[in-house]
């Protein structure tokens, strides 16, 4: 007996196909993957090299030729894992840095930065450093998380622009907050303002996230910042009417495990912590190795959709560290061994989501460790 425990299957031709998808939706921009936390869950360094390949395992998926310019994370860390694994082309830090000695360790492995801050400006002009910094000059439109103010704007960019720590070629960046909105105001007016203030300006910019890319091309400019359409999920709310382009991608990562047990279960009784679900009626459960140890969300509630032999079947009774348990019905002929899909091709990682009352960002990222990776054949 070798059963399957939990896995996270990667389909680099799908992340392949969704990055060909995301370049037709903007085709005069540059595409700066974002690959922040663990690229979503789905492994840093693979995700990294198959978006710089010429070819991925699988050709008959997706346009092999087809290639990311640059490659976005959100700490120092992911920056030098990528460069450790000899990923030499474009790397931007997405909050700059936390630390003045960094400077010097941003210079050595040729990374970007992006700067958002005062103290970050201030640091940059007073280092001593041998080559001049790549930097990407983030400006608040109204998402009021990271970046300078509007009216800051002319100090930064002259000062950065003065600077022999400084690139010439400053790139201009905003971010959206409400972007998976189709008719919000919010994103108007962002883009107006960014507009506005970099107006005049012969510098490259960027504004788009997923959402940015799927729904407003206003947004594009010359660098879009796709995150999860990447990894084949759409960044529109799942209980909206999703645009056909976002539909276009692929699920990058199918999450498997195995039944590990099958029982019969009398009507009136009840399954795992707490007693929380009692069957009504007579029936058989299946018991599924994955549970929140390995990254399935908690807070799934009963009736959550698993894939058992291709079949939808209900998540029942609490979810524990390393089980779950589903309700396979009266007549069921699933076995011991039996794969089962948590999510990925056949069944929305956002519809999981939804259940959980969370977003897939949050379930791909919380993938652990001991789930195991291994590429699609
Ligand atoms: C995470 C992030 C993105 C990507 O967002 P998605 O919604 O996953 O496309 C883009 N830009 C910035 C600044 C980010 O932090």
């Amino acid at each position: 007996m070798a059963l399957t425990t939990a896995t996270a299957v990667i389909n680099l031709s799908a992340l392949k196909h969704n990055l060909a998808q995301i370049k037709a939706l903007a085709p005069t921009s540059k595409v700066l993957a974002v690959l922040k936390a663990n690229a979503y869950g789905h492994g840093l360094e693979r995700i990294a090299q198959a978006l710089f390949s010429e070819q991925s395992e699988d050709t008959n998926n997706g346009d092999c030729s087809v290639k990311a310019d640059a490659i976005a994370v959100a700490r120092i860390d992911e920056a030098l894992a990528l460069r450790s694994s000899g990923i030499t082309q474009p790397i931007v830090l997405l909050e700059g840095f936390f630390d003045n000695e960094d400077l010097s360790i941003i210079a050595a492995h040729n990374l970007q930065t992006v700067v958002h801050n005062q103290q970050q400006l201030d640091a940059i002009l007073v280092a001593k450093l041998t080559l001049p910094l790549k930097v990407w000059l983030k400006i608040d439109t109204g998402m009021h998380r990271l970046g300078i103010n509007p009216e800051q704007f002319s100090y930064f960019y002259q000062q950065l622009n003065a600077s022999k720590n400084v690139q010439e070629g400053i790139i201009l960046m905003s971010h959206l907050g409400c972007a998976d909105d189709k008719v919000s105001e919010s994103t108007a007016a962002q883009i107006s303002l960014f507009e506005s203030i970099t107006q005049g300006c012969e510098e490259e910019r960027t504004l788009a996230n997923s959402a940015g890319v799927c729904v407003w091309p206003t947004s594009h400019y010359q660098w879009i910042r796709p995150g999860l359409l990447l990894y084949g999920i759409s960044p529109l709310p799942f209980e909206k009417t999703v645009i056909k382009t976002s539909n276009d991608v692929q699920p990058v990562m199918t999450l498997k495990s195995s039944l590990i047990a099958v029982r019969e279960l009398a009507a009136g009784e009840s399954v795992g912590y707490g007693n929380a679900w009692q069957s009504k009626e007579n029936t058989v459960i299946g018991i599924v190795a994955i549970g929140y140890g390995d990254g399935y969300p908690r807070h799934a509630k009963n009736g959550t959709p698993v894939l058992v032999n291709e079949r939808r079947v209900p998540l029942v009774g609490r979810v524990s560290m390393d089980m779950i348990t589903v309700d396979l019905g009266i007549n069921a002929k699933d076995q011991v061994g039996d794969v089962v899909t948590l999510w990925g091709e056949q069944l929305s990682v956002a519809e999981i989501a939804q259940c959980a009352t969370t977003i897939p960002y949050e379930l791909l990222c919380n993938i652990t460790r001991r789930v195991q990776i291994t590429l699609s054949a």
